[in-house]
């Protein structure tokens, strides 16, 4: 049971999920955004009762495509993320700039940030990048665990770093005012990013040094981020909280969340679900109503009320005020 006052906290502060696979699982369910759905893990009724403010909505385009067919595949994706937000406009509205994000909160509506997971529907080409950021993207996870033509993902056996095309599109995103997401990068290519230092987030990554995971992020990374003002979004995914997913549950999550505070400080750490992404969360974590749950848990684990409101999406609405219209 939580209490009163943790449940008003929540409520009261701004929490921001830096990514769920929502898009993929409305596109394969048919089901819709807005009423509480018994499938997925996201809807909006479930983002309302979790308190969320903010939530990003990826458009994923891997594994299930090689990049022929990721730019078609990545429109239609986004087409269909507009439109169920058009069709809920009085509950949800594209975040484009930091004053969106204002004006949405005041109105007591959900932010959506896109996100592209995978830079494979760029196709190569600066121009494509420019027309995602005037659709509304704000964020680009560069790679996802495999090779594409900006970068070599964690799975890689080269660990190849940013290519040429990779650098253009980090100084494209810089100059657009975007937010280069490291989660999927291999080790290499993240250094190269941070070379370029553009406003950068990983947007679902956990700590290594507790789940030693390709996908998760070194304490040297982790401090790597911290320098240049980053935020890691501590994601959810059984797999990548307990080499046993079997054993993830919320105070794994509160154990890594506590972990990087700890390396690179509290105000480097937010939150990743990656919820619709998994097929079942971690205990006491299962979808998006559970945010609440984990706010408590941070009190109980001895964070105070500056760091957990940081944490719940502080953190991120800093990272946030880097986004901007063209
Ligand atoms: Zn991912």
């Amino acid at each position: 049971m939580i209490g009163e006052d943790i449940l008003a906290f929540h409520h009261r502060v701004t929490v921001v999920d830096a990514h769920c696979d929502t898009v993929l699982s409305l596109a394969d369910t048919g089901r819709r955004l807005g009423p509480r759905s018994d499938q997925g893990q996201v809807d909006l009724d479930r983002l309302a009762e979790g308190g969320v403010d903010v939530q990003f909505f990826a458009v994923c385009t891997q594994p299930r495509i090689r990049p022929e067919g990721s730019l078609l595949l990545a429109v239609r994706l986004l087409e269909r993320l507009l439109a169920e937000i058009d069709s809920h406009a009085t509950r949800v509205g594209v975040a484009r700039s930091a004053a969106d994000l204002e004006a949405l909160a005041v109105a007591g509506r959900l932010a959506a940030v896109l996100a592209l997971e995978g830079g494979e529907p760029l196709q190569g080409d600066l121009a494509v990048l420019n027309a995602f950021h005037r659709l509304g993207v704000r964020a680009i996870t560069l790679t996802w665990n495999l090779r594409n033509d900006l970068a070599d993902g964690v799975m890689e056996r080269s660990g190849s770093g940013l290519t040429g095309f990779g650098l253009e599109v980090v100084e494209e995103m810089k100059r657009l005012g975007m937010l280069v997401d490291v989660s999927h990068l291999c080790v290499r290519a993240f250094w190269d990013v941070l070379e370029r230092e553009p406003p950068v987030i990983a947007s679902h990554s956990a700590a290594s040094a507790l789940c030693p995971h390709p996908r998760n992020l070194t304490d040297d990374q982790l401090r790597g981020l911290a320098a240049q003002g980053g935020v890691v979004g501590v994601t959810f995914m059984p797999a990548l909280i307990d080499s046993d997913p079997a054993r993830a549950d919320l105070d794994r999550v509160a154990d890594h969340i506590l972990h990087i505070a700890a390396v690179a400080g509290p105000e480097h750490v937010g939150l990743g679900s990656d919820f619709d992404g998994m097929g079942r969360g971690p205990r006491g974590l299962e979808d998006a109503t559970c945010f609440p749950a984990l706010t408590a848990r941070l009190f109980e684990r001895g964070l105070n009320h500056r760091e957990v409101e940081g944490i719940l999406g502080g953190n991120f609405l800093r990272a946030l005020q880097q986004i901007r219209e063209g």
